[in-house]
């Protein structure tokens, strides 16, 4: 039977899944907590990684790698940087770059190293997916692309540098390093975020005040999308 994971960078972001999970099972390794359990009868895997790229790369291996999975969704907020994205609005990533990656002083373009590339793409069948859940919903499901970088991103700036650069509208700090690892192990993958800020001089305060509520409009789509799934 097929298994899924699900990520969140940060306890916030997964605790709305966890919550609605039956036969739950908890695992320490790497020091994370992987919690096993099913949802209406589907087997899922659920952790959250910590903040930033490398701890995303390391849970996403481990949830293909140790746990099996042979899906990922990843559920979580971001910095908005395309004005029509409001705060609560979702954002399903159709690729994903590394802002904060630069070796171009070798004449490379930004966010590309050698045998890489600067954008990876999220599976096509998984957003179609998404799509069909956020009509049955009633939602906009916005598809774009999303810039992570090991940088919380408040400075109007450097988002509009971000913006201008790889053509992103929404910037967070892990799905880069959860594409790099699907695509390699050729493991499906999906990112969602909903907005938490404009990653402008307001973004820490708009950030601490709509992180949960963010996080669980997120955590909701990403539940129907289990479902939606597991027909
Ligand atoms: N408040 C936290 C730090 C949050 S870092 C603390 O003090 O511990 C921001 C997290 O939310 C990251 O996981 C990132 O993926 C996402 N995010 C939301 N807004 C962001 C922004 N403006 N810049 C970068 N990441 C952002």
């Amino acid at each position: 039977m097929s298994k899924i994971a699900i990520m969140g960078a940060m306890p916030e972001e997964i605790e709305p899944i966890i919550n609605k999970l039956d036969n739950v099972d908890m695992t320490l390794y790497g020091a994370n907590k992987y919690y096993e359990g099913s949802y209406h009868g589907q087997e899922v895997v659920v952790a959250y990684s910590k903040i930033g790229k490398v701890f995303a790369t390391l849970t996403a291996t481990v949830l293909i790698e140790k746990f099996g999975c042979d899906r990922l969704l990843f559920s979580g907020v971001a910095g908005a940087i395309n004005d029509e994205l409001n705060i609560g609005d979702l954002i399903i990533a159709k690729s994903l770059c590394q802002h904060d990656l630069d070796i171009t002083a070798f004449g490379h373009p930004f966010g590309y190293v050698p045998e890489g590339d600067v954008s990876i793409d999220t599976d096509q069948t998984l957003r179609n997916i998404a799509q069909d859940v956020a009509k049955q919903k009633g939602l906009t499901l916005k598809e774009g692309i999303i810039a992570t970088g090991d940088q919380f991103v408040a400075n109007e700036e450097r988002k509009n540098w971000i913006g201008t650069t790889f053509g992103a509208d929404a910037l967070e700090m892990e799905g880069a390093s959860v594409a790099v690892v699907c695509n390699a192990l050729n493991v499906p993958f999906f990112i969602l975020r909903a907005i938490s800020d404009s990653a402008d001089m307001d973004a820490s305060f708009n950030f601490d005040e709509f992180l949960e509520s963010s996080a669980k409009i997120s955590a909701d789509f990403i539940l129907s999308m289990v479902d939606e799934l597991g027909r």
